[in-house]
């Protein structure tokens, strides 16, 4: 059967094949592609255009910095998604000394340093910026289940193991906590584990765990603690988690899915997902019916917001501002659990200057890091450093030893890989293994896009 490769299986091919024989002519590679490939439909011209946009190519390109547009496959071009994101202003945000937020055409909405700060002023490399808990702190899925039975704090997720006397029990059920702080902090308990709605809500965790997915469990997690913190009469409480919540850049999950190549090559992973999906909002529903339920179009643009903002499975309201480089201004570390994130500035910062983080490895090459930004934010990387690099550096700097030992590994394509194995092993009901394959697929794409170094 006859395919059309994709712009990424091509350059894939290509590096493979150039690794040992770097000096291939256009017209060897091509027959060779042919030969090794006899089903793909990938014309000279073709192949001749994915060099040229890769930089793949020995001769010396006539390609500019400024020909950004020129170097996006129309094929890419198709995945973008990041105009469709939506990200509204929040009113009362607040903000640490000499930090703004600004709102461009071209980088949607970002932090930057003061324009206030006077021009023989600056930030010098490692002040610490700002440190912020999480908005919502959500238990890890593979955690869930030992809350209910008091093995995990209900609040901060830590296994308890001990009877220590610093553990607090809950008077109603079996749930504990770590410490009175945790206790205290834990505003979702009674409402998720206690009363009329409890099976309903073990129905959400059964799901997520069932279905390996995290991002549907961050998101009904975030759900419940805005509608209960507007409805909280103690206070002390801010009600600011909607807000925050609200001013979250959104995408709807179905747009963004299709940036993921599986989705290409895999006819029945639309449906499989949009089952999935479906079957996933029921669940939710009947938890949320007594509250307000969310539209079908509103879940799945909460599925793609936690997707996209979550890091290591929390949203931190400021950290998730942070545009994207891969020569990031600041680094972002996770402190802990209940501390949260310390975001640092990573060189000299002056007025006006973006505050930037990394969305991806930052040891991979330019390839790998554009296709993961494509997936999981739908858009084409045009910072400095890929520009440098697509324009010939890739293979051109010994001293970058990122550049050949990393080209184009895939871990996604590994991940998947182990789990596939481990399903071979189960010995019937073929059909539904391999359909809940297909799902594992679309929960890895979910639970890899947060790729950030700590
Ligand atoms: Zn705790
Ligand atoms: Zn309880
Ligand atoms: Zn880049």
């Amino acid at each position: 059967m006859e395919k059309n490769p994709t712009e990424y299986e091509v350059v894939q091919f290509v590096l493979d094949i150039k690794k040992s024989e770097p000096e291939l002519g256009i017209a060897k590679l091509h027959a060779r592609i042919k030969s090794e490939e006899p089903t793909w439909v990938l014309s000279i011209n073709r192949l001749k255009a994915i060099l040229r946009s890769h930089s793949l190519k020995h001769t010396s390109s006539t390609a500019t910095s400024n020909d950004d547009d020129a170097t996006i496959a129309e094929e890419f071009r198709d995945r973008l998604y990041v105009s469709q994101t939506v990200s509204s202003p929040i009113a009362d945000l607040s903000l640490p000394p000499a930090i703004e937020v600004f709102n461009s055409q071209s980088r949607g909405k970002g932090l930057q340093v003061s324009s206030k700060l006077p021009k023989t002023e600056s930030i010098p490399e490692g002040t610490v910026l700002w440190t912020e808990p999480a908005l919502v702190l959500i238990p890890p899925i593979s955690l869930v289940g030992l809350i209910p039975t008091g093995k995990a704090c209900s609040y901060c997720s830590r296994p308890l193991v001990s009877m220590s006397s610093l553990i607090a029990s809950c008077s109603t059920c079996s749930g504990r906590w770590c410490s009175s702080r945790c206790r205290k902090m834990d505003k979702l308990h009674k409402h998720i584990r206690h009363g009329k709605y409890t099976s309903e809500w073990s129905a959400i965790e059964q799901f997520a765990v069932e279905n390996e997915w995290s991002a549907f469990y961050q998101y009904a997690y975030t759900l419940a603690a805005a509608t209960f913190d507007d409805q909280d009469e103690d206070p002390s409480s801010k009600h600011t988690i909607r807000e925050g919540v609200d001013g979250l850049a959104k995408i709807r999950q179905d747009i963004r899915q299709k940036a993921d190549p599986q989705y290409e090559k895999d006819l029945f992973l639309g449906e499989q997902l949009e089952i999935l999906w479906q079957e996933g909002y029921k669940v939710l529903c009947k938890f949320f019916s007594h509250l307000s339920t969310p539209s079908y179009e509103e879940y799945l643009s909460g599925i793609g917001m936690v997707n996209i903002n979550n890091l290591d499975g929390s949203i931190y309201l400021l950290q998730s501002h942070l545009n994207h480089s891969c020569e990031p201004s600041v680094d972002v570390k996770i402190v802990g659990r209940t501390a949260g994130v310390k975001i640092t500035a990573k060189r000299q910062l002056r007025a006006d200057e973006e505050l930037t983080t990394t969305y991806v490895d930052l040891k991979k090459d330019v390839t790998f890091r554009r296709q993961k930004l494509l997936e999981g934010w739908g858009f084409w990387c045009t910072c400095p450093r890929c520009m440098r690099e697509q324009h010939g550096k890739l293979y051109a700097s010994p001293t970058e030893p990122s550049s050949k030992d990393n080209v184009c590994t895939k871990p996604t394509a590994d991940a998947d890989g182990s789990k596939k194995k481990k399903k071979a092993k189960g010995k019937s009901k073929k059909k539904i293994s391999e359909s809940v394959r297909v799902r594992k697929k679309s929960v890895t794409f979910d639970d890899n896009v947060v790729q950030i170094e700590i």
